[in-house]
């Protein structure tokens, strides 16, 4: 069974150890096998990036720019390999690949103005011929530690930027769908990146501990759950890096009684129930403001469920794929059947499903609750599958309370045609990214990415102008070039240019 192995100094290379099983979730088979690194692999590569470090950040900032703009044309140019890449080890549909594909050459277009994002400032005369400035200069060899359900996007969330900006990079995919990332690595080298700038370490634990404890790893991003968000972050600092780490979430969307009730029907059953709600974006929560909304919002919902087509990505026509593992799909069900147990009502049960021709693909029907409450398993925690619940509530502000209270703070959403009410809402809710009628809050590539509370262990969010301050470090020069015929005296107290 083919092996994938690394990318290193340009060229893939493969691990010498231990391996683990790629599989086609659809099929429900193992189809490729991938290393997993030993902590001596990894400090190889480790060293690798180091080396290409000083020549990549004394490149100047058009030339590094330039790649990013020859990596979108071959990104676009192989879009579909990558999609295929995506969905036989993740699941998803095609148009979903693509989706995310799409969504992270976003982030490629912003690394192509790195010009402007990279430009300092400058104060002249500061002082009697003294000027000053500050520049955002690269921190080093920067590690991206990245989750199964975006095997393309989440990755490019990340070396983009810290590339543009001067670092080289390691990746650490995701063990259980590592194709796409070999090919971007691939592509980028196609497209003139130095070797060694962008490497690629697939692996476990041992490889995740090395990139967190080698002290030549300067800043760490990571995108993943939470308890393992917390472990990076915690480790991290404790080793003197500069760490961001995204977790999981639980994305609430409150409907209001003057929703347009079909646009959130709409809303919600591409946010709940795409990607088999792989997503940590995913609407995991409809929160129903009245009985009313709640009954009429449930009629709609069983309606639109019926239709939604469950297969595999290679199949036509297909809204939803299976999860991304055996694990995965039990986990799942066994969430679904403790909320049963925990007196939820189970309105649509998507447990028995069966694909004709993938028998033994890990699917899992799209599922909805009704009357969940806030003590239930089924509502405290993030499930990670095709599981919508709706939890009644009399107003809006007990609505916002409840999400208020929430562990997560990702993404939510408001459904209404109420203005003030919407103003109320993104000015007050706590958490990170807030929709008015859009489901899917995910900002675009301008706008940096990231959750409240439990969801972000961090200062600094992912992409956009938050990653020229995550990628570089600041340097303030002051200097002072005396003119001839300046007496120069010798000054004791502390130095006040103005004075
Ligand atoms: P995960 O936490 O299991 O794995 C993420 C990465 O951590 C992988 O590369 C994995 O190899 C590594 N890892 C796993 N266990 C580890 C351990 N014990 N020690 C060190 N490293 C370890 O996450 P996942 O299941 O791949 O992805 C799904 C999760 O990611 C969900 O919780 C989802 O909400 C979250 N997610 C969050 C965002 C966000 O932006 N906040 C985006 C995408 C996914």
């Amino acid at each position: 069974m083919h092996i994938i192995g690394h990318f290193v100094a340009g060229h893939a290379v493969a691990g010498s150890g231990r391996t683990q099983d790629v599989f086609n979730p659809a099929l429900g088979q193992p189809v490729a096998k991938v290393a997993l690194a030993s902590a001596d692999e990894v400090s190889t590569i480790i060293a690798t990036a180091h080396a290409a470090y000083p020549a990549w950040a004394a490149t100047p900032v058009a030339k590094r720019a330039q790649v990013m703009f020859r990596f979108k044309a071959l990104l676009e140019r192989d879009a579909k390999r990558i999609c295929a890449a995506i969905s036989e080890h993740h699941g998803k549909t095609m148009d979903d690949a693509m989706g995310e594909l799409i969504r992270g050459i976003e982030v490629v277009e912003y690394a192509c103005g790195a010009g402007e994002l990279l430009k300092g400032e400058h104060s002249k005369n500061v002082g009697p011929a003294i000027d000053a400035w500050s520049e955002f200069q690269p921190l080093g060899v920067v590690a991206g530690i990245t989750p199964f359900n975006f095997p393309a996007m989440v990755p490019m969330w990340m070396y983009p930027m810290a590339i543009v900006c001067g670092n080289t990079f390691v990746l650490k995919p995701s063990e259980r769908d590592p194709g796409a990332a070999l090919i971007m690595a691939e592509l980028l080298t196609e497209a003139g990146l130095p070797d060694g700038v962008f490497n690629v370490v697939n692996g476990d634990k041992e490889a995740v501990d090395t990139l967190l404890s080698h002290p030549l790893v300067k800043a760490v991003s990571f995108v993943g759950s939470t308890p393992i968000a917390e472990y990076i972050h915690t480790t991290g600092i404790a080793n003197g890096k500069r760490v961001q780490a995204l977790g999981g979430a639980k994305n609430h969307a409150i409907v209001m009684p003057d929703a347009d009730l079909d646009n959130a029907v709409n809303a919600l059953i591409g946010a709940a129930y795409g990607s088999a709600g792989e997503r940590c974006m995913a609407i995991s929560v409809a929160v129903c403001v009245g009985d009313q909304v709640a009954d009429d919002l449930i009629a709609r919902l069983k309606v639109a469920i019926a239709k939604i087509k469950v297969g595999a990505y290679t199949q036509d026509s297909i809204d939803m794929g299976p999860v991304v593992t055996a694990q995965s799909r039990d986990r799942v069900i066994d969430y679904v059947t403790g909320g049963v147990a925990d007196g939820a009502e189970l309105v649509v049960d998507g447990r028995d499903i069966s694909v004709p021709g993938f028998e033994n693909g890990y699917f899992v029907g799209p599922t909805l609750f009704d009357r969940v409450t806030p003590s239930m398993r089924i509502y405290t925690d993030e499930i990670f599958g095709p599981v919508l619940c709706v939890v009644r509530v009399s107003t809006l502000h007990e609505g916002m309370a409840l999400i208020d209270a929430h562990q997560f703070g990702n993404g939510t959403c408001l459904f209404t045609r109420d203005g003030e009410a919407a103003r109320y809402f993104t000015d007050n809710i706590q958490v990170g990214m807030v929709g008015v009628n859009v489901p899917l809050p995910v900002p675009v590539a301008y706008h940096s990415f990231g959750g409240w509370k439990r969801s972000l262990f961090g200062d600094l969010h992912i992409y956009g102008p938050d990653s020229i301050r995550f990628y570089t470090r600041r340097k303030a020069v002051t200097q002072r070039w005396p003119s001839s015929g300046i007496e120069e005296k010798t000054q004791f107290s502390f130095p006040n240019m103005a004075r």
